[in-house]
């Protein structure tokens, strides 16, 4: 199944597709095996405009289609579904941030130069004493009669964090879960420091790591929002990022099935090929179904989003959705390994690093727990039934 998209529409997923499969594949090995963020890659996708997804026409971008981002980040999910997830830290979980939550200042500021891919954004929300327990986060930002705000504390686990210039950044103001509010810091402001990449099971060249504060000034016009509603705006965040982010592991399942059966169409065993067996084409079938399903129930949930951004109640659908291409994509992506049997579990068959990748859609985002937790309240307050 296709999502109907207009023919403007249609010609940049058409960009992102022949992107994916003949710039982000041919590296992707060396750069999965180096750790490394391929920049030139970024430049190039800015290019195209992706980084500029989800930013309004208005400050250098290609407009806030749900539809549009969503399908591209399924087609570079099948080139790589690392840059696809750094792609989509930039343009998401800094821009579009920005776009939702920000001042007509601030988006002055800081979009155009996100939207042209010059300055590549990141959000600092996790902490090491607080993942899950976002609300708990200990970052705090004091006022500060000369500066606006000093800033102080350490966040771990970021997308980008090694390579980026702007950080989308929550920090308590007050005490409580509600003491909450959001920043934007530069890299450039004093006492900002970011560690080395860190060294992880898959999405092994988007790069992941700390950034400590260390009683950075922030001016009070760099304050996102007004103080102590930052809570709102990160439950938000939190949830068009579950709409969204998995689409790359779509992509990945996209992928798995195409590696799989391409196989199994010239692997010959007891004389005949895999695919005459018809186990192999019931496990085909299967992860076809998966794959499916997955896609077209996170296309549903992001065209309700696209109607009604940010409505509270589909904040439950939005974690099942998670869930369900989570799941799905583990399965599709171990599937496509046991087709291609011995080869499958070598590095150069790709199954291998697209289920290395995929496992990161139960965990980023929120885990699969705390998605369970949301959807079990949307449950509870009618919003299923
Ligand atoms: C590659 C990668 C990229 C990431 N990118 C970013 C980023 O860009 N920005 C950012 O801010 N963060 C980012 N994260 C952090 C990510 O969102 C957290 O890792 C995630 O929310 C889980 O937090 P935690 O790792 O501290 O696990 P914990 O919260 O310590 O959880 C450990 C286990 O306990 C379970 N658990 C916790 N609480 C409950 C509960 N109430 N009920 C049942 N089970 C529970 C969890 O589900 C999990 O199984 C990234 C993480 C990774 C691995």
């Amino acid at each position: 199944m296709k999502v109907r998209l207009s023919p403007d529409e249609e010609a940049v997923v058409r960009s992102a597709r022949r992107f994916a499969r003949e710039r982000l594949r041919p590296n992707l090995r060396a750069m999965d095996e180096a750790d490394r963020f391929d920049t030139e890659a970024f430049a190039e996708a800015a290019e195209l405009g992706f980084t500029g997804l989800m930013i309004p026409e208005t400050y250098g971008g290609i407009g806030t289609n749900v539809r549009l981002a969503l399908v591209v980040l399924e087609e570079l999910g099948t080139g790589s579904p690392a840059f696809a997830l750094s792609l989509g830290a930039h343009f998401l979980l800094f821009g579009h941030n920005l776009v939702c939550e920000g001042s007509d200042e601030l988006k002055r500021r800081y979009l155009p130069s996100v939207a042209a891919g010059r300055r590549i954004g990141a959000l600092a929300l996790t902490e090491p004493a607080h993942g899950s327990d976002a609300a708990g986060i200990e970052t705090t930002a004091r006022r500060s009669s000369d500066v606006g705000y000093m800033l102080t504390g350490t966040k771990t686990f970021i997308t980008n964090a090694p390579v980026a210039d702007l950080f989308f950044v929550y920090a308590r103001t007050a005490p409580g879960r509600h003491g909450l509010s959001a920043f934007v810091v530069e890299r450039g402001f004093p006492g900002v420091r970011t560690g080395a990449p860190m060294k992880k099971m898959g999405n092994r060249s988007s790069p992941t790591g700390e950034v400590a504060f260390d009683s950075c000034p922030v001016p009070a016009g760099n304050l996102v929002g007004r103080e102590n509603e930052g809570l709102a705006a990160l439950m938000r965040g939190l949830d068009i990022e579950r709409i969204l982010l998995p689409s790359i592991y779509v992509g990945a399942m996209r992928w798995s099935i195409e590696i799989a059966h391409l196989y199994a169409t010239h692997r010959e065993q007891f004389g005949q090929l895999l695919k005459e067996f018809q186990i192999i084409q019931a496990k085909l079938a299967e992860m076809t179904v998966r794959y499916e399903v997955a896609r077209v129930y996170l296309w549903a949930v992001a065209a309700e989003w696209q109607v009604a951004p940010g409505a509270r109640e589909l904040r439950g659908s939005a974690a099942a959705a998670k869930v369900v291409v989570g799941r799905a994509a583990e399965y599709v992506t171990r599937e496509a390994i046991q087709i291609l049997g011995g080869s499958g579990y070598l590095r150069d068959a790709n199954v291998e690093m697209l289920y290395r990748d995929a496992r990161l859609a139960s965990i980023g985002a929120g885990t699969e727990e705390i998605d369970l937790l949301l959807i079990y309240r949307g449950l509870s307050e009618g919003d299923f039934l």
